[in-house]
Order: C-alpha cells, then sequence, then structure tokens
C-alpha cells in the first residue's frame, strides 16, 4: 500500500519505518529541511533504539523516502498520516497550526480519494477541523474529490516505540463509515495477527481515548509522588508502600514510581489540554488540575533538597547531575525535570557537571556553551569535584555505581536520588548521606 506520513519526528519516523517494514512503500514528509537532508545522508536526527536499523534497511529496499516535497507527499499515498507536532499554545490548549497546515495542504493538490488519519494528539473535535480544512481547499478548487478523516492516535513510549508500534497493545481508531474502517483494518493487519487489536469506535471517542490514557498515566505517578511527600511527613518508606500497593492487582506495579516529577513531550501538555478542553465546555476537570499542581511542585522538589542541605547557600557550589532526558532510553528532553533543577541551581549560582547516555547533544542545543554547565562524558567524570550528586533520570547505567570512587570523587559523600535507585540503608552503612523522594522523615 502507498503511504504518506506528514511530519518526521519521533512518531512520523516509527510510524513510517513500521508501515515500510512490513512492505508499504512509505514517503515521510517534513518542513524541516536540515532534518530530511541529515535522513538522507543516513543519519537519524533522534535516540530511539532500532530505529536507525529500521530506516536504513528499509530505505536500501526502496520502501521508504524522505522528502520536503509535499506535492509528491500528498501525491503517493492513499493513506496520508498526520503526525506533525500539537505543541501547547500560551493558554495550554494544544496549538493546532500544523495538523491544519497539513490537511490545508492535501486539500490544496490531493488528485483522488485520500485518507486523512490524523495520529497527532488533538483535541476532541480536531477531524472536524481538518475534515473543514480539507474541503474547504478543495472548493477553493471547485474539486468535487471525496476523502475520509480518521482519528488514530498513537500510543507508542519513547524509549520502546518501535516494539510499542510493531506490537501495540491496541490501535484505536476512529472512523464515520464502515468503508474507512476496514481501509485501516487492511493497512494495520500485519501488526494485528496474533489477536485483535483493533479497537474501532467514533472519532470523537478515539480523540479523547488518547488524552484519557494520558491523564490516567500522569494521574498515577502524581498520586504516588503526593503520598512520597506524605510519607516523608509521616517517616514512612514510600518504595515500602509501593510494593505494598502494587500487589493488588486492581491497582498493579506499573507507573506507581515516585520520583521527581514527569516531562516529555506528552503527560504535560495533554494534561494541561485536556483540562483546557474541558474548560471550553463548561467544565473545571479538579483532577487533571490537581495532577499538573503536584507535577508542577514535584518537580522542583529535588532543588528544595539540595537547597535545604546546603543551608540555602549554592552559591560556588557544583552539583553534579546524573540524567538529562526526561526518562531512559529518549534524548528527548522537552519539560524534563533536569531543566527544571539544572535551571534552577544556576539561578541559585552553582554550577552544573552533568552526564546523561544519548541526551548531551540535546543539552547543548537547547542551552549552547554556558560557564555553569560542563557536560561530561562518564558519570564518574561528572561527579568529579561536585560538592553533591543529583540523579533525575534512570538509566540503567546509574544503577549500581561503584560507590567508593563515587565517595572519593564528590567533595561530600551526598545523594539526590529523585528516582529512588538505592537503598538508603547500604547508603547509610556506607557513609553516604541519602535523599531519596518519599524514604522517611531524614529528608
Ligand atoms: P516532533 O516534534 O518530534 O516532530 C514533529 C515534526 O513535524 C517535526 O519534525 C516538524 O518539523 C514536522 N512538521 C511540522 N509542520 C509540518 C508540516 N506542515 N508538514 C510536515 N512536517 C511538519 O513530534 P512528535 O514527538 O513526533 O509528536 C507528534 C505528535 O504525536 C504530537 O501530537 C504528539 O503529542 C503525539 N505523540 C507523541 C508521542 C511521543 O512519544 N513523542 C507519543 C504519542 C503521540
Amino acid at each position: 500500500m502507498k503511504v504518506t506520513v506528514f511530519g518526521s519526528g519521533y512518531v512520523g519516523l516509527v510510524t513510517g519505518a513500521c508501515l515500510a517494514d512490513v512492505g508499504n512503500n512509505v514517503v515521510c514528509v517534513d518542513i524541516d529541511q536540515g532534518k530530511i537532508d541529515r535522513l538522507n545522508a543516513g543519519e537519524v536526527p533522534i535516540h530511539e533504539p532500532g530505529l536507525d536499523d529500521l530506516i536504513a534497511s528499509n530505505m536500501a529496499a526502496g520502501r521508504l523516502k524522505f522528502t520536503t516535497d509535499i506535492d509528491l507527499g500528498v501525491a503517493h499515498g492513499l493513506f496520508q498520516f498526520i503526525a506533525v507536532g500539537t505543541p501547547p499554545d500560551e493558554d495550554g490548549s494544544a496549538d493546532l497550526q500544523y495538523v491544519l497546515a497539513v490537511a490545508n495542504s492535501i486539500g490544496e493538490r490531493m488528485n483522488d480519494y485520500r485518507v486523512v488519519i490524523n495520529k497527532s494528539t488533538v483535541p476532541v473535535g480536531t477531524a472536524d477541523k481538518v475534515r473543514a480544512k480539507v474541503q474547504a481547499a478543495l472548493d477553493q478548487r471547485g474539486s468535487t474529490l471525496q476523502f475520509d478523516v480518521v482519528s488514530n492516535p498513537e500510543f507508542l513510549k519513547e524509549g520502546a516505540a518501535i516494539e510499542d508500534f510493531m506490537k501495540p497493545d491496541r490501535v484505536v481508531i476512529g472512523t464515520d463509515n464502515p468503508r474507512t474502517t476496514e481501509l485501516l483494518r487492511a493497512l494495520y493487519a500485519p501488526f494485528n495477527r496474533n489477536h485483535d487489536r483493533l479497537v474501532c469506535m467514533d472519532i470523537r471517542s478515539a480523540e479523547l481515548t488518547k488524552y484519557a490514557a494520558n491523564a490516567m498515566l500522569a494521574t498515577k505517578i502524581s498520586f504516588m509522588n503526593e503520598l512520597a511527600n506524605l510519607a516523608e511527613k509521616l517517616g514512612a518508606d514510600i518504595e515500602n508502600v509501593r510494593l505494598g500497593i502494587g500487589s493488588d492487582p486492581r491497582i498493579g506495579y506499573h507507573f506507581i514510581y515516585p520520583g521527581c516529577g514527569y516531562g516529555g513531550s506528552c503527560f504535560p501538555k495533554d494534561v494541561k489540554a485536556l483540562e483546557r478542553t474541558a474548560r471550553d465546555v463548561g467544565y473545571e476537570a479538579q483532577l487533571l488540575q490537581a495532577v499538573e499542581g503536584v507535577n508542577d511542585r514535584q518537580k522542583t522538589r529535588l532543588f528544595d533538597k539540595i537547597n535545604r542541605h546546603f543551608g540555602g547557600n549554592l552559591q560556588g557550589k557544583t552539583v553534579a547531575v546524573w540524567g538529562l532526558a526526561f526518562k531512559p532510553n529518549t534524548d528527548d528532553m522537552r519539560e524534563a525535570s533536569s531543566r527544571t533543577l539544572m535551571e534552577a541551581l544556576w539561578q541559585a549560582g552553582a554550577k552544573v557537571q552533568a552526564h546523561d547516555p544519548v541526551a548531551m547533544e540535546e543539552t547543548r542545543r537547547i542551552y549552547g556553551e554556558r560557564s555553569d554547565l560542563t557536560l561530561c562524558d562518564t558519570p564518574m567524570a561528572a561527579i568529579q569535584g561536585a560538592d553533591a550528586l543529583a540523579i533525575v533520570t534512570e538509566w540503567k547505567v546509574f544503577r549500581s555505581p561503584d560507590f567508593d570512587a563515587l565517595k572519593a570523587a564528590l567533595k561530600q559523600p551526598v545523594i539526590f536520588d529523585g528516582r529512588n535507585l538505592y537503598d538508603p540503608e547500604q547508603m547509610e552503612r556506607m557513609g553516604i548521606t541519602y535523599h531519596g523522594i518519599g524514604r522517611g522523615r531524614q529528608q
């Protein structure tokens, strides 16, 4: 089948590469010439495990192409995926300008029936706006061509995106007619062989499903962080509580890790956008407001602990930061907790020595060269001569460091662990001052 994917970011690249890998002929279109040039030169602009090989093999097989040529993109695919960004607007609602620009491009250029598939995360009602945009462009040309609009939200997780796309828990398809549902069923058939993972529904429900999923996951995290903060006041260890509640199958162990807040390109913006959607229809989404508020506060917890430890005077101190990406196995730093921490440290006059296995280039892109940030090639280099260590991302490589070497490298043996990687008792035995999240009264 012929497929066009607009947007060559995390979602677009994975969608394009995976659809090509099962035999489709895919053209990926992006307006970022630099990105397309890199892709055509064999360089993948993001870090996503397995993606480089998948793209290379499908390019070599002639099934995957990258271009900035919108004419070519619209002419190519029966299926026209929209996978462009939907960043938060100033008021928190999703900015639809990129989505609607693609819809307009399709309407202006299509010369045959097209299925326009919205993969970007968009508020309920966006499919109607996309339909209106395509129709308006067709009307402008005096064209009577037919098209359909589908909502097909993406649930992949950065860091495991290919596995998620190839073996999805579910593929949500929102349509308003059976013909389009069947076309989508055929497109997704290669990923749907073991058992039926397609969940077909009306368009508005599909659009809301994506926000519901992300808001639920964000709620679980904020709930645990709320309890972690309470555990500190009560002298309880949230890690014991986590194991205690996770053992209940109605609760489960997934996504109940306390920490220094969630970040990334999805949870913060999607919770905000859903809250904004609710407000627009006259509903005050109190729970969503709380989820966001708890997370904003949680992202400042590591800094507060560090600041308190140093008696409110961080001037001239150096803090080692392990982990810059918003989560392991990605280089994505959008809304990462590391940014909140580093910016607060700099504001307080401290210096940062940081290490991340893959996100240092992205850090350089965001912050440029600055005298209060040193990016170090190894975790051990980052702690050399630092006054304290802060752990922000739970990369595997940080889980079992050489604690003796760590003690020797730090000026003071003190760790602020935003992901609760270590055992407080072991830290105490080793003479390391340890501050986790929600781990007893001494915090
Ligand atoms: P991204 O920022 O990595 O990529 C978006 C790409 O779209 C950019 O390369 C940009 O240049 C391109 N673009 C913008 N306007 C364009 C146009 N008119 N034509 C062609 N390309 C255009 O974004 P992303 O992380 O891939 O997210 C895309 C969407 O998918 C968002 O709505 C996001 O919420 C959603 N989503 C993201 C994830 C994730 O983990 N990143 C998961 C599920 C859903």
